[in-house]
């Protein structure tokens, strides 16, 4: 490993990868690490994103898709489904992605570009001189050694221990940090197009569970509650298995794995002296959905590009790399980000008489992205009382 790059990566995520990438195609000498042993695992996500989302960054690849989604479905408390159809789309509504090909190809391609990647590299502390961050010390199997760098981008995900290291408070309240668990099933009776979303304070405290097909007879099940929800006997596993053992009970769990997401509002700055923060290290979570990977792939693309602006310039200082903040903010994911904050706030509150209600009165919509816009448009439309409840907020999404 060289002792300086233009540019030090932390984080071997979309958000890491695409910063790399981006950097690269740049001109610019980037380091990528990854603390875990391979690109990709294990896989910490539902997998869902929308198609056009996708599109922004790559062209579709049948080798980390396993699945395409022509419709969705949420489930109301008392059982009944309201179905999101795509008729109007011609059935383009999402992709369920196989990470664990979808993250190594992201990074792959950033090494083809010019980055350096090291796995089982882990950030352990920041190196500070004259009050300024100049690099990393590194730790891999045992050894330690410096990296000096421009900018660093942490992309070290909802774990981020780099912010704070630095001085940082990047900590998430425990209500606003969902607690999840994931199974991947086989040998179950799902309609392998369609996205299923189940709602209600018996289900999923606070948050939702998800049937996100992975093939014919196979699928990510999982849960997402608040943190504040969870305790002894009702943790989201107790919910999970009790969803599973009503809903699938011969089915097969080949894989289960557990993880934080967060759904509070990002990080207050995510610029600093030399410093970026990309992805869920940034906290830029959809807060409604718990879905991140667009926002990663869009946030490491762009603070890539305004480093690599800011390092032709000559100016490394927060005022400069704020532009990076500026543009995630006011962009459409930025303010997206915003909106459904209050609209999660919102939702977490609803009885689950209310939830019926809202449910109801949509029987079915027509799709054309699995997007929350979209959705929240609709359900809008449909429910004039909830538009009043929203408010101002609502009048800024028509
Ligand atoms: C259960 C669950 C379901 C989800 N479902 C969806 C979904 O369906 N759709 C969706 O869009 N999003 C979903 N998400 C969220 C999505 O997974 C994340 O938003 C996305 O992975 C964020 O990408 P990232 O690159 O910022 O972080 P990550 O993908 O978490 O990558 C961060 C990387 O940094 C590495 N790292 C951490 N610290 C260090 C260090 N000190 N040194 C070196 N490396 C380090 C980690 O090992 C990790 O590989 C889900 C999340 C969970 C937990």
């Amino acid at each position: 490993m060289r002792s300086k790059y233009d540019v030090l990566v932390i984080g071997g995520g979309p958000a890491g990868a695409l910063a790399a990438k981006t950097a690269a195609e740049k001109g610019l000498s980037v380091c990528l690490i990854e603390k875990r042993p391979a690109i990709g695992a294990p896989v910490r996500c539902a997998e869902g994103i929308g198609k056009e989302a996708l599109a922004e960054f790559i062209d579709p690849d049948p080798r980390w898709i396993s699945a395409e989604m022509s419709g969705a479905g949420i489930v109301a408390p008392d059982g009944f489904e309201m179905t999101l159809a795509s008729s109007m789309a011609g059935g383009k509504v999402g992709y369920i992605l196989d990470r664990k090909v979808f993250d190594r190809e992201l990074v792959w391609r950033a090494a083809d570009a010019g980055a350096d990647v090291y796995v089982k590299t882990r950030a352990s502390a920041p190196i500070i001189h004259d009050g300024r961050l100049k690099g990393a010390q590194l730790e891999c199997c045992g050894n330690v050694s410096k990296v000096m760098a421009d900018v660093i981008i942490a992309a070290d995900g909802v774990e981020s221990k780099f912010g704070k290291w630095y001085g940082i408070d990047t900590t998430v309240p425990i209500r606003e940090i969902m607690s999840s668990v994931q199974y991947v099933m086989t040998d179950i009776d799902i309609n392998p197009h369609a996205t299923i979303f189940y709602l209600g304070n018996e289900v999923a405290p606070e948050g939702y569970l998800w049937v996100f097909p992975k093939g014919k007879r196979a699928a990510n099940v999982g849960i997402g509650i608040s943190g504040r929800k969870s305790g002894k006997g009702h943790r989201a596993k107790d919910y999970l298995d009790r969803f599973v053992k009503q809903k699938f009970p011969h089915g097969k769990t080949i894989e289960c794995i557990v993880g934080g997401v967060s759904v509070c509002r990002p990080l207050e700055c995510t610029a600093a002296d030399n410093l970026m923060f990309v992805g869920d290290a940034a906290r830029v979570v959809d807060p409604l959905t718990g879905g991140g990977i667009y926002n990663a792939m869009f946030t490491g693309k762009l603070a890539a590009e305004v480093a690599a602006d800011c390092i032709a310039k000559g100016d490394l200082s927060k005022k400069a790399l704020m532009t990076y903040d500026r543009e995630w903010r006011t962009s459409k994911m930025g303010r997206s980000i915003e909106r459904n904050y209050h609209i999660k706030e919102y939702m977490i509150k609803l009885s689950d008489e209310q939830l019926n209600a809202i449910i109801h009165s949509v029987s079915a919509l027509d799709l054309t992205e699995l997007s929350t816009l979209t959705l929240i448009k609709e359900l809008l439309k449909a429910n004039p009382k909830l538009l009043l409840e929203l408010g101002a907020l609502a009048a800024s999404i028509r």
